[in-house]
């Protein structure tokens, strides 16, 4: 069992399913040669795929070219399905900071193929989660920053308000594939500026106001 921990408090979540939104900053789509979709790519990341801040993120041996990815996570509080946008809104419980690592070379291999990209997704300690905040407790604004660095250099700065879909958006349109439930996480998308990470390497990713996370490349 893998929870959720609320900053600040003895609470926890047991975290069901993963559900993933890819190309949803409109810059971070054109970086990867790729174009904005018509609608967002969803796909899901493994329970055995969480760590958390200050583990360690082991490099897999069947890639060359591990990528950070830095998103604004949301937990569902409560069993949704087909719901509008008033309705999603509510359904969003808590926000946290994960991180979307990514073996790009097998990605890049699996588009071309025209195969899922669960190898590149999937992997052991590729979805990192800082503590989360109550969504009672604070004012997402969308003015807020997400951030990350490399061995203490930024590499990924952006407002949240650059996000395609919002988060009720984003929920609303997954409730209309597929039933969310208490505990399930919720990737956002990540900005631009997304890179290569190897053995050693500290990344270090947060959201103004909400949460930070570190963790080393090993
Ligand atoms: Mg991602």
């Amino acid at each position: 069992m893998k929870t959720i921990k609320i900053k600040n408090s003895s609470k926890e979540f047991e975290i069901g399913k993963i559900v993933c939104v890819g190309k949803n900053y409109a810059e971070h789509a054109l970086e990867l040669g790729s174009v904005v979709p018509e609608k967002p790519v969803i796909f899901l990341k493994p329970l055995t795929a969480v760590i958390y801040s200050g583990d360690k993120i082991t490099y897999p041996s069947f890639s060359n070219e591990l990528h950070h990815e830095v998103e604004l996570v949301l937990m569902i509080g409560k069993k949704v399905k087909d719901i509008d946008i008033e309705e999603a809104e509510t359904a969003i419980f808590a926000y946290g900071v994960g991180l979307d690592m990514t073996l790009r070379d097998i990605q890049a291999k699996m588009k071309k193929e025209g195969h899922p990209w669960t190898i590149a997704k999937c992997f052991d300690t590729s979805a990192v989660l800082s503590e989360f905040v109550l969504k009672e407790d604070y004012n997402l604004s969308l003015e807020d920053e997400i951030f990350l660095s490399v061995n203490d250099k930024e590499r990924q700065r952006d407002k949240l308000n650059k996000m395609i879909l919002k988060p009720a958006e984003i929920v609303q349109y997954i409730s209309s594939l597929m039933t969310l439930e208490k505990g399930d996480l919720v990737y956002t998308g990540t900005p631009k500026g997304v890179g290569i990470v190897n053995k050693g390497d500290v990344i270090k990713a947060g959201i103004e106001g909400i949460a930070e996370l570190s963790a080393m490349i090993v």
